[in-house]
């Protein structure tokens, strides 16, 4: 049992929004889109919750085609959206019971499971208070919860922690950790690489509209290097000193250019040096070629680097 994307596409006029997005997605595993602004994440979200009707692909479901079958999909998927759509004059259950309306689902055979899902989620103290008395993590988790109400396999969440605070953020979280040890399947928009690296099992950056890379959130930083250094010769570092730098050290054997950040050079190293060796030869290096160090920084890669050298290719 799984979901099964394969190939979407979506164009708006003269722009691709998708070409080609395909994924497959295993219940208890996290998903998350990443990429820019107008990568294509939300025209994906949107297919996915049935929103937008896509041009071409397949959305399957345990082997079940359900792109020309929007009420099963919507059966299929709980949506978490980045922008709140709730009536603050509304009671936590009125919400709910409202959902349960849009979702035409009857509220007394759901009575009991919105109840039990306020609760579950920390807000049976509140349940009777106006929404609009809320703080921002406890809309968050009410929105969760009608997200849940139908019972939903799969839960698509569109930057779900977004201007929390840190506690609210790390309930956010623990819920949907809860919701992938029960079995759902999590597919999650951010620009949060905590977020990511905290609960995806698989990662895919989206480029406009293209698949750059995916892969698991390890696999993805090994392929980049076993070791990201960022090297400046100056506190400003110029074109000049960027270029004579990179010129130095694309001559390496073990070490890639990466690209050139904003003030510093960016290499990945891939050899097996532990870091104390790498930072005695990108000095003795510099050095000898007559480079000032103004600043070493070694580490291991995160899944920042991993996005940001991924979109950025490579020079
Ligand atoms: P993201 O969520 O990654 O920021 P979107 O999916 O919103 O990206 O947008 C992808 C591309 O499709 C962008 O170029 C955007 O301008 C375009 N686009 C999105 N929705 C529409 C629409 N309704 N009409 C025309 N163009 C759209």
């Amino acid at each position: 049992m799984s979901l099964e994307v394969s190939d979407l596409q979506k164009r708006y006029k003269d722009v691709e929004a998708l070409s080609g997005l395909s994924f497959s997605l295993a219940p208890g595993k996290a998903l998350a889109l990443l990429g820019p602004n107008g990568a294509g994440k939300s025209t994906a979200i949107k297919i996915l919750t049935t929103l937008v009707r896509p041009d071409a692909g397949k959305i399957a479901w345990d082997g079940r085609d359900l792109r020309n079958d929007p009420a099963a999909l919507r059966d299929l998927v709980g949506y978490v959206s980045q922008e709140l759509a709730m009536d603050k004059v509304l009671t936590a259950v009125e919400f709910m019971r409202f959902t349960a309306g849009l979702l035409h689902l009857p509220w007394r055979a759901h009575r009991e499971r919105a109840l039990a899902l306020i609760d579950q989620l920390g807000l049976s103290e509140a349940k009777d208070r106006r929404v609009g008395d809320y703080s921002g993590g406890m809309k968050r988790r009410l929105d969760l919860a009608a997200a849940l109400l139908h019972n939903p396999k799969v839960l698509i969440l569109d930057e779900p922690t977004t201007g929390l605070d840190i506690e609210a953020r790390e309930l956010i979280w623990r819920l949907i950790e809860q919701f992938k040890a029960d079995g759902g399947a999590v597919i999650l928009a951010s620009h949060d690489f905590q977020e990511v690296q905290h609960l995806a099992d698989y990662v895919l950056i989206l480029e406009q509209g293209k698949v750059g890379a995916q892969g698991g959130p390890e696999a993805l930083k090994q392929a980049l290097g076993r070791w990201i250094v960022r090297f400046s010769s100056h506190e400003f570092m110029d074109a000049d000193a960027l270029a004579a730098a990179k010129a130095v050290f694309a001559e390496q054997a073990g070490y890639r250019v990466l690209d050139q950040e904003v003030r510093c050079l960016a290499l990945a190293c891939s050899n097996d040096a532990d870091m104390g060796a790498v930072h005695e030869h990108v000095f003795a290096t510099a050095t000898r070629a007559g480079l000032p160090v103004f600043s070493l920084n070694i580490q291991h890669p995160n899944l920042e680097d991993v996005y940001r050298f991924s979109l950025r290719g490579e020079s």
